[in-house]
């Protein structure tokens, strides 16, 4: 049929073969079939103590998260339809109500991913009228809902503060919007949300937080930086979190104001237009928030960060008190060739390079979790030394 089809056609040209110019070796993403067990992960047949995860708190495999989605799964698996036509179960309000005054905002709205809610949230906050003033490293899906927003963009130096009081001073207009990440995911360095919840209320605009990797793993009680700042439910602010690291599961959710739920309940396209999330996710994500609650997993992560931090402080690391530890490398064969060398000693940590972050800017991107011990940080602090003095 294919090859037939194939025949018909005689005319030259572009096709789904040649539409795309081909990615340099150096630039291309490696797509490798993994299987990850607790805080292992065999790839190609090795299995290799993973540092390189989201699951922070190891709960994408507690047996409480499993349980609680099989329970829901003994009544269906697909939600069936969007949130505004029949998938709207009373499980999501539940859970929307205890992330809500759990961070300590008026109300909250779970969406499909964080992709989606950052998408959606922005094209419904802004338009041409409304400009976006972005630092430079926000997430890719910050990048991307401000740009399928048509808002102007302004750029701000990475945590450049004094450089975004400048933009704000330089570009009025009635409707702005300040957007940053929370905990940076490539960096692992945090934004000062007090110093951006400032600027804000002297200039008159909005903040759009986005904290995935915060809100589970920030403060003693896991509910992020800016609960830990002590700005959490001002009405200035809008903050996004989601289910896919800390909490072990999948999905999103959007914290602001009343009204402004109530209004992206109307206007947020990412969640009118796609069907709600299975509820077997939203159960293993609800019983993820008992367990950040619980707080032990969360202590176990903080004592490991603290104990890789002791002893790795001689080496290059990025400054980072947060569960992503990266230490910078410069040229991408470098950062590749000690991704290698780490795997070959039975750790996978990946190289993270241009385009994902700036050119020369390669690097190694640890990530800690609560299921690691100290034996395998001591492990890996021994290999990485050893193969940082034989690069
Ligand atoms: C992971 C991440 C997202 C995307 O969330 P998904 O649920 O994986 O789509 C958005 N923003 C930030 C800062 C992230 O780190």
């Amino acid at each position: 049929m294919v090859d037939s089809r194939n025949a018909l056609d005689s005319h030259p040209g572009l096709d789904s073969r040649n539409w795309f110019a081909p990615v340099p070796t150096s630039r291309r993403r490696q797509f490798m079939a993994s299987q990850r067990d607790g805080v292992f992960i065999t790839l190609n047949g090795q299995r290799l103590i993973n540092f390189s995860s989201n699951d922070y708190l190891a709960l994408s495999t507690h047996p409480k998260l499993c349980d609680a989605a099989k329970t829901a799964l003994a009544d269906g698996v697909g939600s069936g339809a969007s949130r505004l036509v029949c998938g709207d179960d009373p499980a999501l309000h539940h859970l929307e109500k205890r992330l809500a005054d759990w961070k300590g905002y008026e109300a909250c709205l779970i969406v499909g991913s964080g992709m989606l809610a950052n998408l959606g949230l922005i094209q419904a906050l802004a338009n041409r009228h409304s400009p976006v003033f972005a630092d430079k490293l926000n997430h890719a899906s910050l990048v991307d809902g401000v740009r399928l927003s048509t808002a102007p963009s302004h750029r701000f130096q990475h945590l450049d503060t004094g450089q975004l009081e400048q933009l704000l001073q330089q570009h009025q207009a009635d409707k702005r919007i300040i957007v940053s990440d929370g905990v940076f995911s490539m960096d692992g360095d945090c934004a000062d949300v007090n110093a951006l919840l400032q600027l804000a209320i002297d200039h008159n605009t909005l903040l759009l937080i986005d904290d995935a990797h915060g809100i589970g793993t920030v403060g003693a009680d896991g509910r992020g930086l800016t609960s830990q700042a002590g700005i959490a439910g001002h009405h200035r602010l809008i903050e996004v979190g989601t289910f896919g690291k800390s909490f072990g599961s999948y999905g999103a959710f959007i914290l602001a104001s009343e009204p402004c739920i109530e209004a992206l309940r109307q206007r947020q396209r990412s969640m009118i237009y796609s069907t709600a999330l299975p509820l077997a996710i939203i159960a293993a994500a609800d019983a993820g928030l008992d367990l950040i609650q619980h707080g032990e997993a969360l202590s176990r992560l903080h004592a490991n960060i603290a104990y890789f931090k002791m002893k790795i402080s001689t080496l290059n690391f990025m400054p980072s008190h947060t569960a992503i530890q990266p230490l910078l490398l410069g040229s991408d064969d470098k950062a590749m060739a000690m991704s290698s060398a780490l795997r070959e000693a039975g750790f996978f940590v990946p190289a993270i390079r241009p385009p994902t972050v700036a050119a020369g800017t390669a690097r190694l991107r640890f990530t800690l979790s609560a299921a690691h011990s100290t034996a395998q940080i001591d492990l890996l602090a021994e290999k990485l030394l050893h193969c940082l003095a034989h690069a």
